[in-house]
């Protein structure tokens, strides 16, 4: 007997080639591709009254993206777990091997910041979504108390953003000599101002907290592993916190629905 539902099944993979990974390149294209060297970008403001950023903090686990659930006043398992690995590391002393290895697992786990932000790529004049770590999102902030400038989004009167990205031959890129141009400016004219705000993609929507069922099961998992093997670790740096291309090619993994 034919089983209708695998029938159609199988016609929907044989005309949507790629299936999810169609979906995934569509949702990989809105954001902004940073290249090694200078890229110029417009800040967009918000829509509807809304921050012109949304903030997330991360954990990636195995190789997956989890948005941490504290950042919208939820318990977070995963932070209950880093917290109290931390308790044990400073009760044997961070220095001891034990302590050492301990803090390299917690590492693995802990979350960092994203922030995203609409912005108009000058690339292609289109708008993408800018992903920054905690630096480079400060490094825009400072701008709006220096007295050398202030709203970077003002539509009509704020400035153009350079990204520096130097990579270099360090693990890590850098960011430092990113800063606003210097000519204050309209962002366009008013057609493509008002194209560009509708055009805006929801990054707040973007923030999808991960079930706290799901993550107590991976921290069950990883405090299984962890305790049951003494493992050696490859030392990994904090300053992965800004590794927006790391981050990018695992947005790959991220879970979307
Ligand atoms: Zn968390």
């Amino acid at each position: 007997m034919v089983n209708i539902d695998e029938l159609r099944k199988k016609y929907q993979e044989i005309n949507n080639p790629g299936g999810a990974n169609k979906d995934n390149k569509e949702f990989l294209e809105k954001f902004f591709m940073m290249e090694e060297g200078t890229s110029l970008v417009r800040i967009l403001p918000g829509k509807n009254d809304q921050e012109f950023y949304a903030e997330t903090a991360i954990h990636r686990i195995n190789d997956k993206n989890y948005h941490c659930p504290r950042v919208k006043g939820d318990k977070c398992p995963v932070c209950d777990t880093y917290f109290n690995m931390w308790k044990e590391i400073n009760a044997i002393g961070k220095d001891t091997p034990k302590g050492q290895e301990l803090a390299g697992l917690a590492r693995q786990i802990k979350s960092y910041k994203r922030f995203y932000m609409n912005i108009v790529d000058r690339r292609s004049e289109s708008v993408k979504i800018l992903s920054v770590g905690q630096k480079l999102f400060g490094k825009i902030l400072d701008c709006f108390f220096d007295e050398d400038f202030g709203d970077l989004t003002d539509l009509k009167e704020g400035w153009d953003f350079k990204i520096v990205k130097e990579q270099q031959n360090q693990q890590w890129p850098n960011y430092d000599k990113s800063s606003p141009k210097p000519k204050q400016t309209a962002a366009g004219s008013d057609k493509e101002i008002a194209e560009w705000m509708d055009e805006q993609h929801d990054i707040h929507g973007l923030v999808k907290v991960a079930e706290y069922e799901e993550l107590k099961t991976l921290m069950e998992e990883f405090t299984a592993i962890t305790r049951g093997t003494s493992i050696s670790q490859e030392s990994d740096s904090d300053s992965g916190s800004d590794d927006d291309d790391g981050y990018l090619s695992h947005l790959k993994s991220l879970k979307i629905d």
